[in-house]
């Protein structure tokens, strides 16, 4: 199981892209993530975490986590587990909103393919996000990694079917 949205992973997973050099990050998010990996409210860096409630239901694991700011943050985690294999679909939902207004949407894990050279299915890790207005998908070979059959980043705009005029502000 996934369990990546823990408070403790919340602040490590922060760290841990922030020093990532192959990760490109803009100033915004780049403050979102210093503020993470410090534990300090997203929004404007002057809170602490004062409490988190780890809601799981089924495979929804909502995470809620209040500042001593006053502000609120919302990470909704949505687990599908594929037979043996596994992926994973992680939604990054502003507090008050539904999954359709989400702001980063995360796909990892292992996918069935039609292509018949594809017998072992794919890999494959799809982020679309919104608040940086970015698509990024990469899709490798489950049983030769070596193998990319996609790896492709643009921003969204520039993306059929994900446009950021279907984003209301
Ligand atoms: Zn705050």
């Amino acid at each position: 199981m996934f369990k990546i949205f823990k408070i403790y992973r919340w602040k490590e997973q922060a760290k841990f892209k922030l020093a990532d050099p192959n990760r490109k990050i803009s100033d915004e998010y780049f403050r979102v993530l210093k503020n993470q990996s410090k534990g300090n409210c997203v929004s404007c860096g002057v809170g602490k975490i004062k409490s988190y409630v780890i809601d799981k239901d089924k495979n929804i694991t909502k995470t809620i986590i209040k500042f001593s700011c006053g502000h609120a943050h919302t990470e909704v985690l949505v687990e599908e587990i594929l037979k043996l294999r596994e992926s994973v679909k992680a939604l990054l939902v502003p507090e008050g909103k539904g999954k359709r207004n989400f702001v980063i949407q995360h796909i990892q894990g292992w996918f069935k393919s039609n292509n018949p050279n594809l017998k072992d299915g794919v890999l494959k890790d799809q982020i679309i996000d919104r608040r940086n207005d970015k698509y990024k998908e990469k899709v490798v070979n489950a049983s030769n990694k070596k193998e990319i059959i996609k790896d492709q980043e643009h921003s969204l705009s520039e993306h059929q079917g994900y446009g950021s005029a279907k984003f209301k502000k």
